[in-house]
């Protein structure tokens, strides 16, 4: 069995290239944590593919199908809820999510079924292990990583991924959901995708330091007078990226300046448009 520390088991879902592996780069992490000879929790429930959903029920076997008392949701993307109807009926258990993930997942699954997280709260599982919910904003505004005490693990969802930086909707909020997670003791990251990160304090510090200094060239970038994203672009990043690469960079400008507009550092005046 893949147990990749005291209380976690990992089903590791492989992609190929040619096919969605561009969607998951570095393949797609699912969780079981607690002791398989007293119950247990599921972290995310994967995409809505068969393949995908009975890979997770025959690893749910080969651990000697124990008592699963939750599936914990990281957050609403299709490839963390996907096989969530199914794996919930064959473990007979409450899905659990973050509050403003609630009513659409009570939607897919039935009111009776879902439980939203508390803040913080302490959630109990076997063996003696314990998953504090931390609610972490920025990449989806329903985000929630979890702390495993006893392991010192940290499994971020996609907040934090194994070899890719994240793609983030509100950067103010990222920043900080990444501030809380290094709050924490943290041995091991436990991403939703990608692969496992064995100094986990570091590699979240690293995190945040590449958006402050993206940061920071940015600014700079505006104090040199250039007023256009793609002028930031190019100040910023290597010259000469791939279209796709550069479109990726265009929007991570994009996140920065909003952020810098929200925090009062940046004017954003609307393009003017007039008849000729
Ligand atoms: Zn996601």
């Amino acid at each position: 069995m893949s147990q990749i520390s005291k209380h976690v088991y990992r089903f590791f879902i492989e992609e190929a290239i040619e096919g969605f592996g561009l969607m998951h780069a570095g393949g797609t992490n699912i969780y079981f944590v607690g002791d398989p000879a007293e119950d247990m929790v599921l972290v995310d429930t994967g995409e809505h593919y068969r393949d995908w959903t009975q890979g997770i029920l025959k690893y749910y076997e080969q651990l000697g199908s124990p008592k699963v008392s939750a599936i914990l949701i990281t957050h609403g993307h299709g490839d963390h809820i996907g096989g969530s109807d199914r794996l919930q009926e064959a473990m007979n258990c409450p899905v659990r999510c973050h509050p403003s993930l609630a009513p659409r997942l009570e939607k897919m699954l039935g009111s009776d079924v879902v439980e939203k997280f508390r803040s913080r709260e302490l959630i109990r599982t076997g063996g003696g292990a314990t998953l504090r919910a931390l609610f972490t904003p920025g990449h989806e505004i329903d985000h929630t990583c979890f702390y495993l005490a006893q392991d010192k693990v940290m499994f971020t969802g996609d907040t934090v991924l194994g070899g890719s930086s994240s793609s983030v909707r509100d950067l103010s909020s990222y920043m900080r959901s990444l501030q809380l997670l290094a709050s924490f003791q943290v041995d091991k990251v436990f991403p939703a995708h990608g692969k496992l990160i064995e100094n986990g304090a570091d590699y979240i510090k690293h995190y945040i330091d590449h958006r402050q200094q993206r940061e920071k060239q940015i600014v700079t970038a505006l104090s040199a007078g250039h007023t256009e994203v793609y002028a930031i672009v190019d100040e910023v990043y290597p010259k000469n990226l791939r279209t796709g690469l550069k479109e990726a960079a265009a929007r991570n400008v994009r996140t920065h300046l909003y952020k810098l507009v929200v925090e009062g550092v940046v004017r954003q005046t609307e393009a003017e448009y007039s008849l000729i």
